[in-house]
C-alpha cells in the first residue's frame, strides 16, 4: 500500500554566531549550512528509507528545484507538491558557541497548500493505504476527512501542538503519534486522558525512556535502545516515519514499534536531520 504524507517542507538555514545576537545587534556568522528539514519532509524520508512507497503532498516555492531532487533522491514520490508563487517554508537557525539556538520558522508555501493539491493526489490513493499529517501545514482536517470518505486508514503525528488541530484530526485518527509533552497538553486541552480518546492506537514517545502504546485494553510501554546521543533533532520524525512504513507493509505494532526505536536510536547518534535518516539496512544492522 501507499502512504499519503501531506507535510511540511521547510529549508532549514544555520548559522554559526559566536553568540545569540541581542535587540538591535549586527552579528557576521562564521559559517552557513543548509538543509532540507520540517517534520513532514522528515518523515517522508524516513518513510522511504523504510522502504515504504511514500507520496509527498505539500507546496514549495519557484525555485526549490534542490528541494525535489533531494526528496526523490530518497525514494519519495513529489508529483504532488505543487510550485507556488511564494517563499519556500524556511527557519532561519542562529547557533551559538555554546550549542545554544534562536530559531525564526517561516510557513511560507506550507501555509498556502491549494486544496486541489491534496484533491488531485487522494483521487489516485486506494482503500487501505494510509494518510499522514502533521501540524505544520494547512488543511490536515479536510484532507483526513477526504482520505477517510476513500477508505485510508489515518496517522496522526500531532507536533508541533495545536489545540484546535487535534480536536479536529483525534475522532478521525486510527493512529496517533506524540510526546510525552504533547500528550499532556492534548490531556488538558481535551479533558481526557490519553486512554480514553476515541482512537484505536495511541504512541507516545518519551525520548531516551522509549515509548508507550496506548490502546482500550491497557498501555504497554518499550523500553528505548542504548546510545550515547549526540543530536536528538528528527528523532521523532524517524520514528514516526518508521513506524508507519512497518505498518503498512503488515508488521504487527511490536515490530513496528521494534525497527522505529531501532531507527530513531540509531538517529540520535547523528548529527543532522533528513539528510542523515538512516534506511532500512543500516538500522536493521545496527546493534548499539
Ligand atoms: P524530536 O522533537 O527531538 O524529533 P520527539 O520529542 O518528537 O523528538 P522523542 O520522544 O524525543 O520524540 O523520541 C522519539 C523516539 O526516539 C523515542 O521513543 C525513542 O525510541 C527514540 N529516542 C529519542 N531519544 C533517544 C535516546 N536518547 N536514546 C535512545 N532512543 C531515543
Amino acid at each position: 500500500m501507499a502512504v499519503w504524507n501531506l507535510g511540511s517542507i521547510n529549508e532549514d538555514i544555520v548559522y554559526s554566531v559566536p553568540h545569540i545576537p541581542a535587540a538591535g545587534e549586527t552579528l557576521a556568522a562564521t559559517q552557513m549550512r543548509h538543509y532540507l528539514g520540517g517534520k513532514g519532509a522528515n518523515m517522508s524520508v524516513a518513510l522511504a528509507r523504510a522502504g515504504a512507497e511514500v507520496r509527498h503532498i505539500g507546496a514549495i516555492g519557484q525555485s526549490s528545484d534542490w528541494i525535489v531532487d533531494r526528496l526523490s533522491g530518497a525514494g519519495v514520490d513529489t508529483r504532488h507538491i505543487a510550485r507556488l508563487p511564494f517563499a519556500t517554508g524556511h527557519a532561519i537557525i542562529v547557533v551559538d558557541d555554546a550549542g545554544e539556538n534562536a530559531i525564526t520558522l517561516f510557513p511560507g508555501a506550507n501555509a498556502e497548500i491549494p486544496v486541489e493539491t491534496v484533491q488531485g493526489a487522494l483521487s489516485e490513493a486506494k482503500t487501505g493505504d494510509w494518510f499522514l499529517a502533521q501540524n505544520e501545514t494547512v488543511l490536515q482536517e479536510e484532507s483526513a476527512t477526504l482520505a477517510k470518505d476513500l477508505g485510508l486508514r489515518v496517522a496522526y503525528a500531532a507536533a508541533p501542538f495545536s489545540a484546535g488541530a487535534a480536536r479536529a484530526m483525534v475522532p478521525m485518527t486510527d493512529l496517533l503519534v506524540l510526546n510525552a509533552v504533547e500528550a499532556a497538553q492534548l490531556e488538558e486541552a481535551s479533558g481526557q486522558g490519553i486512554a480514553d480518546l476515541p482512537v484505536a492506537d495511541v504512541i507516545v514517545t518519551r525520548g531516551a525512556e522509549g515509548c508507550d502504546w496506548v490502546t482500550a485494553e491497557g498501555t504497554r510501554h518499550f523500553e528505548a535502545l542504548k546510545v550515547e546521543p549526540v543530536d536528538t533533532t528528527g528523532a521523532g520524525d524517524t520514528f514516526t516515519g518508521y513506524l508507519l512504513a512497518g505498518l503498512d507493509r503488515g508488521a504487527s505494532m511490536e515490530e513496528a514499534i521494534e525497527l522505529a526505536q531501532r531507527a530513531a536510536a540509531l538517529m540520535v547518534t547523528r548529527h543532522g536531520t533528513s539528510d542523515v535518516i538512516p534506511d532500512i539496512a543500516e538500522v536493521q544492522a545496527f546493534r548499539p
